[in-house]
Parts: structure tokens; sequence; C-alpha cells
């Protein structure tokens, strides 16, 4: 069967000027999303993941024209994402939705839990009868797990993990076919972040979404991505199915990440060694020459300085490095 590709981005990038220069051209250029290529598959859960500050929110919120990307192409179902008007983007948003990061402050307090869910109903179907919009919220709240009879509450009044449910019954009132989740846990205890994810991934199926996962630690995607992307300072690194990536990582960057993440076996996590990357992200600012990960690279050489990095491989499993290449 043929996949369908839902949206793609092509050489995406998002920059941002900084600094206080009164002349713009003048300011500082943050690189935030620095030229990516991605297919989006119907049906599939894409996980995002790479360190806080490489550039996963921006890139969310560039996918959604949430902002506006510098340069780059977004095809939605085949049409151009970016040539949409403000009229027909503001209707089009219906089929693309997101989950934000922190769900207390992403919904507002002076609405009760009931208003913030019904507010995209009400925008993009106007017409609905006040009972029908009451149906579909209690419905809604429902199959995230919030009772009926809370929904006079308002957001303050519930856990984090209970906003983010909310943040989730706003995020899919309107049917929507792509939702893109920005760390939806990562604000969360940990003992709800399971919950929320297993959550995400029983509506994904019982509503037939399109689900991006975007996480700071690969163990959060782990169970539930199709596919992955591992990103850093704006760039992809390696990208493929779930178990290529996980299972056969080639890029020394994922090899780091994954020697990062807990393992639940006391026996096994006894005996393997964690495989620490040296310093801290530099800035987006000032990226390295050449491939931006060689400065914690264990495996650079002066030739990843000059060039930028190789892509290799396919469709299901490709990585960007100079030194490792897949056949
Ligand atoms: P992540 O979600 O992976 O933590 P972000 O997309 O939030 O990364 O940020 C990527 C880079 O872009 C960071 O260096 C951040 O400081 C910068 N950045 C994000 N938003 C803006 C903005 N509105 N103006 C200037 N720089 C920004
Ligand atoms: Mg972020």
């Amino acid at each position: 069967m043929l996949k369908e590709v839902l949206l793609s981005a092509r050489d995406l990038n998002v920059h941002y000027r900084v600094g206080k220069h009164l002349l713009p051209s003048r300011r500082k250029i943050v690189k935030a999303v620095n030229g990516i290529d991605l297919d989006i598959y119907r049906g599939e859960t894409l996980g995002i993941v790479g360190e806080s500050g490489c550039g996963k929110s921006t890139l969310a919120r560039a996918l959604l024209r949430l902002v506006e990307p510098t340069d780059g192409d977004l095809l939605w179902k085949g049409e151009n994402l970016r040539g949409f008007s403000k009229l027909t983007l503001a209707r089009r948003r219906r089929e693309f939705q997101m989950v934000f990061q922190d769900p207390t402050a992403s919904l507002n307090p002076r609405l009760t839990v009931s208003e913030c869910i019904a507010e995209p109903l009400l925008t993009h179907e106007p017409q609905l009868k006040r009972q029908e919009v009451e149906r579909r919220v209690i419905a809604m709240m429902d199959k995230v797990g919030l009772l009926a009879n809370q929904r006079n509450r308002y957001p303050h009044e519930f856990s984090g993990g209970q906003c983010q449910r909310v943040g989730i019954a706003r995020a899919l009132i309107l049917n929507p076919d792509l939702v893109v989740c920005d760390e939806p846990v990562s604000a969360l205890d940990v003992s709800i972040q399971a919950q929320v994810i297993n959550l995400l991934n029983d509506l994904k199926q019982e509503m037939g979404l399109t689900l991006v996962m975007i996480a700071h630690d690969l163990s959060v995607v782990r169970h539930i991505s199709d596919r992955v992307m591992v990103m850093y300072l704006g760039k992809p690194m390696e990208v493929g199915r779930y178990d290529h990536v996980f299972d056969q990582a080639r890029h020394p960057y994922t090899k780091a990440l994954l020697s990062a993440v807990p393992i639940a076996n006391p026996r096994l996590a006894r005996n393997r060694q964690i495989q620490l990357l040296p310093g801290d992200l530099p800035s987006p600012l000032n990226p390295p020459t050449g491939c931006v990960f060689r400065t914690r690279c264990p495996e650079a050489t002066d030739q990843c300085g000059r060039q930028s990095p190789t892509k290799s491989g396919n469709e299901q499993h490709h990585i960007f490095c100079t030194n490792t290449q897949i056949a």
C-alpha cells in the first residue's frame, strides 16, 4: 500500500534575529531550524528528540505555520501551506492542531474547562446549537478521562496532568488529521507521564490521528513512535524507523542519547556504559563549522570541521555524518 504523505517540509529554515541593534539587518541570527527535510505519513507517530534548545519547539510551530518559516517549502496534503492566505489558514487550522508543553499556561484561566474545550468548536462551527456543543464537549472529556461533572471548574482547580488532558481535548475536539505534541509530558510528574503518553497513543488509534511527538528524552517516544528524528542545533542527525534508530543507532549523537536512557533492570543498568557528552550545546548564534555536532562528538576528525556531514542510508534509516555511513 502506498503511504500518503500528510505534511512535508523541504529545506525548512527558521531564523530569529536577536539583539538590540537599531538596524534589524545588523542583529545577530539564531538559526533555530536550519534546513530540515521531513515527510510525515498519515497514521504514523513520528518522534522528534534532541536536547533543550536544539529547535524542537520552533520546528513544531513552523510545521503548522504558528511561526513563519524564513525559508523552505511546506506541503499539506499536497497543497502549498505557505501559500495559504490568513483566512484559509485560519479555516484549515482545524486539520492540524498542537498540544503544548505547559498545560496550565496554555489554558485561559478565565474559562471553565468546558469553555476551554468548546472554544475551537465555536470558532470553526459557529452554527452548532448549544446542546450539540455541550454534547460534544462532554463526549470529548470522557475520551480524555475527565468527568462530565468537572466541566464547570477552572483550570487552576486541576492538577497538571488533568490540565494536559484538557489541552488534549481542546486539540482533538475538531477531529484533526495531525496533532503535534510539543513535549506534552515534560512539565508533569514522572508518575503521570506514562498515563498521558498512553492516552495520546490510545486516542491516536481510536480517532485515526497522525502524531508528532516531541521530547528531549528518548525514553518518552520509545514505545509509541513508528519513526524517529534525532536533531541537534537545528539540524537532523539521524532519521528512521523506530527499530532501526533504537536498535541499530549509527550516529554518535543518537548513541550518546541512548546510553543515557534509564534502564529498569538493575543488573543491566549496572553493566552498561553511559557515554557522557562533553560540554554544553554550543550557542546557536555561533554554531560550529562543518558538522554542528563535531565539538562534542567522540568520533570527530579534522574533516568534520571542513565539510557538511554526508547524508547516507535510505528512507527507512539515514544519518548525516562524515565518518559513519550507512551502506
Ligand atoms: P527546543 O524546543 O528544542 O528547546 P526552541 O525551538 O525553543 O528549542 O529554541 C531553539 C533556539 O531558538 C534556542 O536557541 C532559542 O533560544 C531560540 N529561540 C526560540 N524562540 C526564539 C525567539 N522567539 N526569538 C529568538 N530566539 C528564539
Ligand atoms: Mg521546546
